[in-house]
């Protein structure tokens, strides 16, 4: 199978660096003396980069996705038939909600503008109307929409209230500032191995505060999305996986964190996602497209565009016409009416998206299309 050089506009899988693909060439043995010091760090590596303290924050790795996490983070911190708020900001809330109901877990449903970031006070409210509800499940940047949602301001919110937070952070963490030690209603944000610290897919992780783990043992009702029974295995056995992990991908996760470093952390990477949105969201619009959001409500990890009205319009073809160009979209799109979606994030620069640009529109010129230029 000939696989031919593209980049990845998806957010998340990422077009990744050629060093961090390269880590994959090492083959380890999950509990060799030599694996185990790289688990750990890794573990220490993600707790500081997301404001947790050594004595208070533990770092917890799942093999498997983001939805593998965010159903673990739920089911370990509400009990059976626990009540968690949901502002109902786009498709990613949505998988929330099924992961949490089959779950067992009774989501309450906020329901908002999903076009506006969540207004801390209408949380406050419907906190306020029903004091059952323990938890607010926040998903910080939706990538259903492109929105980002305040998870410190909601977060705030809630505690005000005497209730705690579980934060999807899962397209934000790496671009987007957190700070788990100035938010002490979390009990926890998770995030994956394969968007913003752009590393490869197989990993889930939770920064959570550890004396949470501990109280919160016996919830989950599942042996293998227990972040409690995870935490407790870390203590007895530092450095080791209950269950075999993506060795290869753990590593060339902590290749991307040495890049990640390197590149000035969280503030660099924001700066050059928002380049790549801008870059984007102008090049669309001087195509005469139509952002999916007003420029500023649009975040900087993914962009929807509205399609053409041209009837010869058809994602599908686009999507072949772009990646014969050497980009690749996704073939579906995560808004309530067509639209298509572009990811600024992974190892990608503001040169790239101006090419990616370029070729959409030589893409829309060879199905025929033509767009009218906005006056
Ligand atoms: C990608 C994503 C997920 C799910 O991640 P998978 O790895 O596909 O399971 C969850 N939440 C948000 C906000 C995401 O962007």
């Amino acid at each position: 199978m000939k696989i031919p050089t593209q980049i990845l506009l998806t957010p998340g899988p990422v077009t990744t660096h050629p060093d961090v693909r390269a880590a994959l060439a090492h083959d380890f043995a999950p509990w060799d003396d030599d694996f185990r010091p790289l688990y750990a760090g890794v573990r220490e590596r993600v707790r500081a980069i997301a404001g947790g303290r050594s004595d208070q924050h533990s770092a917890l790795v799942l093999q498997g996705c983001g939805h593998f996490v965010t159903e673990a983070a739920i089911r370990t911190f509400l009990p059976p038939g626990g009540r968690i708020l949901v502002p109902q900001t786009g498709s990613y809330a949505d998988r929330m909600n099924r992961l949490a109901t089959e779950a067992g877990r009774v989501v309450v449903k906020l329901v908002i503008d999903p076009d506006r970031p969540t207004d801390p006070q209408e949380v406050a409210a419907a906190l306020q109307a029903d004091p059952s509800i323990s938890h607010v499940g926040i998903v910080y940047s939706e990538t259903g929409s492109g929105v980002i949602h305040d998870p410190a301001a909601i977060g705030r919110a809630a505690r005000a209230l005497g209730r705690r937070t579980i934060v999807d952070a899962v397209s934000a963490f790496g671009a987007l500032p957190f700070d788990i030690s100035a938010q002490p209603e979390v009990d926890a944000m998770v995030f994956t191995s394969n968007k913003c610290i752009e590393a490869l897919p197989g990993l889930g992780f939770a920064v959570c505060p550890a004396e949470r783990l501990v109280a919160c043992a016996g919830n989950a009702g599942s042996w293998s999305f227990d972040l409690s029974d995870i935490h407790a295995h870390g203590l007895r056995a530092p450095g080791s996986f209950r269950f075999t992990p993506p060795a290869q991908v753990l590593y060339a996760f902590n290749t991307a964190l040495d890049r990640f470093d390197a590149e000035g952390g969280q503030p660099a990477r924001l700066a050059r996602y928002t380049a790549n949105m801008r870059t984007l969201y102008d090049g669309v619009r001087a195509l005469g497209l139509t952002p999916w959001l007003a420029p500023e409500y649009q975040g900087p990890i993914i962009v929807n565009v509205r399609p053409p009205a041209d009837p010869a319009w058809n994602l599908q073809a686009f999507v072949d016409a772009l990646k014969a160009r050497g980009f690749l979209l996704s073939n579906f799109y995560n808004t309530d009416e067509p639209s298509f979606r572009v990811g600024c994030i992974g190892a990608i620069t503001p040169t790239d998206m101006a090419q990616a640009v370029a070729a959409m529109g030589e893409a829309l010129a060879a199905l025929g299309i033509h767009v009218p230029k906005a006056a």
